[in-house]
């Protein structure tokens, strides 16, 4: 396809926030076109069991969840595409954006919902676990509930991890919190709440070595202590890393705004609204509180609805 293509509304990422967007979109017979991007289904995909999105009693699972949200979407037409945009260009009242391989699409609207990416460790043994959902997370209140009564370890020092801590103590019989200085990140009073709860044990300049299991499942990690040089082991059966989230909004900086960590800036309170107009966000590209599946889906709705007014004013 070399030919410019023109839309009604372009839909970026394909977590909850997007596919509820295209649904929302679609039914207003906007007809959307949605691409994907590099992770079809977005972060839920790297979630076991969704027990707490209303409307599944039993639970669902993450990718399982993600291929009715595709469905629902499809249903009603939208137009899915896998593949991804690279680069756009939102200088004028056309929204211009390419594809990787250099299809052109102009759009009278856009909606943002790249969504963000948990940070990891990186460690061979923390990804073969993570794939396998054999006991790492990046989400202590999508998968807490999974090690009630059982011993885990976390690791980071930010308000993230202190809050995420505190929320598993809750749950857990104990938790190990890892932090690599010998301070933390938090503010003071997040840090206080961890370091006054009596089943959550602190290891300062501590990181984390190998995440041990059995090969399906995690049974302990391996820290070492920067200062004594000093090796050890801690049995636990869950594994959580909270060093933080990058919002996937690289391609958009130089037209959209954004804050000193790099998420989206709403420009209306309230609304779904950029500083560029007919360009809606929605998700955790402007997320960095709530994270949650069903806040990312209210959003999304929220971002095709301002939309379909953005089009009805400029008479479409
Ligand atoms: P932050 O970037 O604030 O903290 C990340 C933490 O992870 C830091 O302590 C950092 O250590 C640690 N870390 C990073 N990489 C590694 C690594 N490879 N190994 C071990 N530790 C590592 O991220 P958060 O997600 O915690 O917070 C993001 C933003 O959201 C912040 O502005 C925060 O205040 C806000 N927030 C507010 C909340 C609230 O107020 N209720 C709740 C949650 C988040 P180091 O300190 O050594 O760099």
């Amino acid at each position: 396809m070399n030919q410019i293509e023109r839309i009604s509304c372009l839909i970026i990422g394909s977590g909850p926030a997007g596919y509820t967007a295209a649904i929302y979109a679609a039914r207003a017979d906007m007809k959307p076109v949605m691409y994907q991007g590099m992770q079809p289904g977005g972060q839920l995909t790297t979630t076991n069991e969704v027990e707490n999105f209303p409307g599944y009693p039993d639970g669902v699972t993450g990718p399982e969840m993600m291929l009715q949200l595709e469905a629902q979407a499809k249903r009603f037409e939208t137009d899915i595409r896998s593949g991804f945009i690279t680069k756009v260009d939102f200088s004028g009242p056309l929204h211009k954006c390419w594809t990787e391989d250099g299809h052109e699409i102009h759009a009278d609207t856009v909606i943002i919902s790249t969504g963000a990416s948990a940070k990891y460790l990186g460690l061979e043994s923390e990804q073969h676990y993570l794939k396998l959902g054999g006991g790492v997370s990046a989400c202590a209140v999508c998968d807490g509930f999974f090690y009630r009564n059982q011993e885990v370890v976390i690791v980071g020092a930010g308000d993230s991890a202190c809050e995420e801590a505190h929320y598993l103590s809750k749950l857990c019989t104990k938790v190990t919190m890892l932090v690599r200085r010998d301070e933390f990140r938090a503010s003071k009073i997040m840090a206080d709440r961890v370091k006054n709860t009596a089943n959550i044990d602190i290891l300062f300049n501590t990181e984390t070595k190998e995440v041990l299991g059995d090969g399906q499942l995690v049974t302990g990690v391996r820290v070492i202590n920067h200062q004594t040089n000093e090796e050890s082991e801690i049995a636990c059966t869950g594994f959580f890393v909270a060093i933080g989230h990058q919002p996937n909004t690289a391609i958009f900086k130089d037209y959209i705004s954004l804050d000193e960590t790099g998420y989206i800036q709403y420009a209306q309170p309230g609304t779904s609204k950029t500083n560029v107009a007919g360009v809606f966000v929605a998700g955790d590209a402007a997320d960095k509180t709530y994270r949650q599946a069903i806040t990312a889906a209210g959003t999304g709705c929220m971002a095709a609805l301002d939309a379909e007014r953005f089009l009805a004013a400029k008479g479409h």
